[in-house]
């Protein structure tokens, strides 16, 4: 195998990282809604002095959302009947964020390869140009 055999295939590279892009966005969900909140389930004590969170240290256990607004973290106790489209809605959510950060790998990917591309074909200075001819006094003093 000479060296010309050994050096990457930038386009075959390249094109793979395309395709995974492109599968990438044809698996994207764009018509079901999401919600940008994390859904949670918190065990807390309610303060009655007789109940058994107290008593027993057995924890009621609700449901939790929080969410961002304004800026802003907020949590807030679900109630039960909006649970499941609570949990579905924030699932999609994860789901769509996990494909940016995907999307952003293969960019990132991407990018890497083309620069890695770019320097593999840089010409030095030194190749690109004619030698710079610089008057050389000949060694009898004339020209
Ligand atoms: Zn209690």
């Amino acid at each position: 195998m000479n060296t010309r055999d050994q050096r990457p295939n930038w386009r075959r590279e390249l094109s793979e990282l395309v395709q995974r892009l492109g599968a990438l966005v044809d698996s994207l969900e764009t018509t079901y809604p999401t919600f940008a909140g994390v859904v949670h389930e918190q065990h807390t004590r309610c303060g009655k002095p007789n109940c058994v969170c107290v008593r027993e240290g057995r924890l009621h256990a609700t449901w939790c959302v929080s969410y961002l607004q304004a800026g802003r973290r907020c949590h807030r106790t679900i109630p039960p009947e909006t649970l499941e489209s609570l949990r579905a809605l924030a699932g999609r959510y994860r789901a769509l964020r996990q494909q940016r950060a995907a999307m952003n790998q293969i960019v990132d990917r991407l990018r890497d390869v083309f620069d890695r591309l770019e320097r593999s074909l840089r010409v030095p200075p030194s190749r690109a140009l004619p030698r710079r001819r610089r008057p050389r006094p000949s060694r009898d003093g004339r020209e």
